[in-house]
């Protein structure tokens, strides 16, 4: 979805877009649903599978307001309306019965009491000094500046940060085993929330992440989740590929391999990028090809030479920039 996204933002623009595409028939990336084949009967399309959640947070900006520029049905809001406030989150467990967890600021009974539920069935195992170390590190990430937080969250993992290998030693835990405030406060923490690796995921991201998130619990107005109305695909990506190619006339090559940029290290620009027609195309087609066209003026390079872009060269020597592409025909 970064490419549909700076394909909508340049087309929007002015610009003449054209977005290589890896896969033959899906777009969206990680984000897309994924039909499951043979499933559908009697003429019906195959059944949608999502790969994971697929949550819209309420701190959520730049993908929301997107998908209020992406026309739907007789949507005021176009997809943005397609997505509903959730009240409750299940955790799935593995041989426990799920928790039930409230996402919002309480506002009812049956709020209250799915919380007072949590304290019931938890049966987290976690003890005294893992909520302890857990709430301190929390604190620790919310006290901290900005600076801090691009300077050194940034390059520290979240396992580290959370000091899960001293824990583990700390609560008699083997090597390698699983323990309680692993499962719930490192990993599980950062799978379940947004599909990500602890020790690969910096303090800054997941910190970030999960303190919006807390926060937004205690705000009686916000909506902490959100969800899509439908499977993504039909109620998001469709539309929007639609909305690209159709009315802001971006060109959408599938099954284009993008196979390598050049760069100027001293404009630090791309100069040139190498596209593939086809993923499982014998190496002998493995050549530059020339059907980069996101080179809008005349000075196409002819042999199977790198595509050399015309703007960066001026941007090298400083001369005027040439005048725009014509828009494409919306027809
Ligand atoms: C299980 C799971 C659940 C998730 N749930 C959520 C959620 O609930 N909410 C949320 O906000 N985020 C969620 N995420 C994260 C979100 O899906 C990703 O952050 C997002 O989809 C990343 O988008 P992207 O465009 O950066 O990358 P990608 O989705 O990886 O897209 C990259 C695109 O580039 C194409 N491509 C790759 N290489 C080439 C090449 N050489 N040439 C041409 N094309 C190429 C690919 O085919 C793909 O279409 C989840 C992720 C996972 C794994």
């Amino acid at each position: 979805m970064a490419g549909m996204s700076a394909a909508h933002e340049l087309a929007e623009r002015g610009f003449s877009v054209d977005v290589y595409e890896r896969q033959p028939h899906y777009v969206g990336g990680k984000a897309r649903s994924v039909s499951v084949p043979h499933t559908g009967t009697d003429g019906r399309p195959d059944l949608p599978g999502e790969h994971g959640f697929r949550f819209f947070p309420g701190f959520y900006r730049h993908v929301t307001d997107t998908m209020k520029r992406i026309p739907y049905g007789t949507n005021k809001q176009g997809v943005f309306d397609n997505l509903v406030a959730s009240e409750r989150v299940l955790l799935a467990r593995f041989g426990k019965p799920p928790l039930p967890a409230l996402v919002n600021f309480p506002k009812s009974r049956a709020d209250l009491e799915t919380i007072l539920q949590v304290l019931v069935h938890a049966d987290t195992g976690l003890n005294a000094s893992d909520i302890k170390l857990f709430a301190h590190s929390l604190w620790r990430i919310l006290t901290s500046s900005y600076e801090r937080r691009q300077q050194v969250y940034e390059r520290q993992s979240w396992w580290q940060f959370m000091q899960t290998d001293e824990q583990r030693h700390r609560d008699g835990y083997a090597p390698g085993v699983p323990f309680p405030y692993e499962i719930y406060c490192v990993g599980g923490l950062t799978h379940s929330l947004v599909a990500a690796q602890p020790k690969l995921m910096s303090i800054k991201t997941g910190g970030d992440i999960l303190l919006q998130l807390l926060l937004l619990t205690a705000n009686p107005a916000a909506h902490t989740d959100r969800i899509l109305n439908g499977p993504t695909n039909e109620v998001w990506l469709n539309p929007w590929l639609a909305h690209l190619t159709g009315t802001l006339g971006v060109r959408y090559h599938r099954h284009r391999y993008v196979t390598r940029f050049d760069c100027d290290p001293f404009s630090r620009r791309i100069t040139a990028a190498y596209v593939r027609p086809d993923v499982g195309a014998p190496r002998s087609a493995l050549r530059p090809t020339t059907t980069f066209r996101r080179c809008p003026w005349s000075a196409w390079p002819s042999s199977s030479a790198p595509i050399c872009w015309p703007w960066t060269r001026h941007w090298a020597s400083s001369k005027p920039w040439p005048p725009p592409p014509p828009r494409p025909s919306t027809g």
